[in-house]
């Protein structure tokens, strides 16, 4: 019957195979364990929280509240958003669950993130992220040690080389209050040449501009005045440290000014690593200090930084010889009816010993010895009435071909 479109997958989700689902897994095991030598635990948020949380944070004219977020009403009637990001909801459960007096906090976690975009390769309407949120120090080096983080498992990951990490500063409120009057300045004499898009960021948030992806907006942005021009003393000297930072840690970086990132609550120190290996979707980590969110979701004054990295991204460019392979132990081959019930007693006691089995139920023996070899299989059990009457095991090394009848311990010291 051929499948109707309401029972397909949706556009943009994706189902994870075991394989891809292994690759995965790895990846997120050697963030997490890098991450505790960090200081950070994992923590989990809801996938879904009121809307309110996302317009508020991050800024009702960034893409991703304008024109990507699933909202909608549920059945009691509120407004509820799938989160398109991890952030927002960390700083919702650190004043919801009033984690202030617990400062400093440092966050690990992973999973789903959904944005309504137009789906191609490395972009995705329901896809993975890990991240973390350092909250509590507002001290450059914190940020120095957050990026070093990435960093490091960039490099754990065989990522060194093809990622490069590009920094900018968007100075504190008083700094980016001064740009944003200069952008309007510039950009109010470009108006009409604006893609409309820009002509609304333009009165919302001209900074915003400095991200478009349109052409002619691009051009325009070349002429734009710089950032640096804007910055007071605090916000040119954090910076400073920044680079400091990283120059002491020896975490090879690229300053780039356009680089401003989505989201409207950063301040300060924004980075992305970037490879030319996924074509368009070249951001493959990105984060930056926040200074203002706790506040904006109704906290007290909490400085953090942080990022986030889409695992599909990951996955993408890391090679699969860094992924350990399951190894198939034994291959249980049951010959006939006793040797069913003694294979059930015989895998019950290698898993005991931490070893992975599979007692293979269809078919004759040959066709199971060749399935055994199919699943590069290390060894074979063969269990029939004369092995489950004296709690034997007939047992051949799959490599060497060598065959010969056990008793069930000796047979398990072998493997
Ligand atoms: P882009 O410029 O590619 O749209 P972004 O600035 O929207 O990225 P962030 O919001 O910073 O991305 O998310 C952090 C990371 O999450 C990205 O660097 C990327 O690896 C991943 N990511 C973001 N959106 C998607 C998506 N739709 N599908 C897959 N991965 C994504
Ligand atoms: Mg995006």
């Amino acid at each position: 019957m051929p499948m109707t479109k309401s029972l397909q997958r949706v556009r943009g989700t994706q189902d994870i195979l075991p394989e891809l689902e292994i690759k995965f897994h790895w990846i997120r095991e050697q963030a997490r364990s890098l991450g505790n030598k960090y200081g950070f635990s994992a923590i989990e948020t809801p996938i879904f929280e009121m809307s309110e949380v996302f317009h508020r944070t991050l800024g009702e004219t960034s893409d991703m509240v304008h024109k990507e977020t699933y909202t909608f009403l549920d059945r009691g009637g509120d407004s509820v958003t799938l989160r398109p990001e991890g952030t927002a909801g960390i700083a919702r459960a650190f004043v919801s669950e009033g984690l202030a007096q617990k400062l400093p906090l440092k966050f690990f976690y992973s999973g789903p993130m959904f944005r309504y975009e137009r789906p191609q390769k490395g972009r995705y309407r329901q896809f993975h992220q890990i991240g973390i949120e350092n909250l509590g120090y507002d001290h450059p080096f914190s940020d120095v040690e957050t990026i070093h983080y990435a960093f490091q498992l960039l490099k754990i990951l065989g990522l060194q080389s093809s990622c490069k990490l590009h920094i900018n500063t968007l100075g504190d409120a008083e700094s980016r209050a001064q740009y944003r009057e200069s952008l309007v300045q510039y950009f109010s004499k470009f108006k009409s040449e604006l893609s409309s898009d820009s002509q609304l960021r333009l009165e919302k948030n001209p900074l915003r501009i400095l991200d478009s992806k349109d052409a002619a907006d691009r051009k325009l942005i070349e002429g734009c005045p710089k950032m640096q021009a804007s910055m007071n003393d605090h916000s040119k000297k954090f910076f400073e440290q920044i680079q400091l930072g990283l120059t002491q840690l020896e975490i090879p970086f690229t300053v780039d000014e356009k680089l401003v990132r989505g989201i409207d609550y950063y301040t300060h120190t924004v980075f992305e690593f970037i490879t030319d290996q996924l074509g368009a979707q070249g951001t493959v980590l990105a984060g930056g200090r926040y200074d203002g969110l706790i506040q904006m979701m109704g906290g007290p004054a909490t400085p953090g930084v942080g990022w986030a990295a889409g695992l599909e991204r990951l996955a993408e460019l890391v090679s699969q010889d860094l992924i350990p392979k399951t190894i198939l132990d034994v291959a249980i081959i049951p010959a006939d009816e006793a040797g069913e019930a003694w294979a059930l007693t015989v895998a019950s006691e290698l898993r005991k010993q931490n070893k992975n089995c599979e007692i293979l139920w269809n078919g004759q023996v040959g066709k199971k010895m060749k399935k055994a070899a199919g699943m590069n299989a290390r060894f074979a059990f063969i269990l029939g009435s004369s092995e489950a009457s004296q709690k034997m095991v007939a047992v051949k090394n799959m490599g060497t071909g060598q065959q010969s009848t056990e008793a069930l311990d000796a047979a398990l010291r072998m493997i």
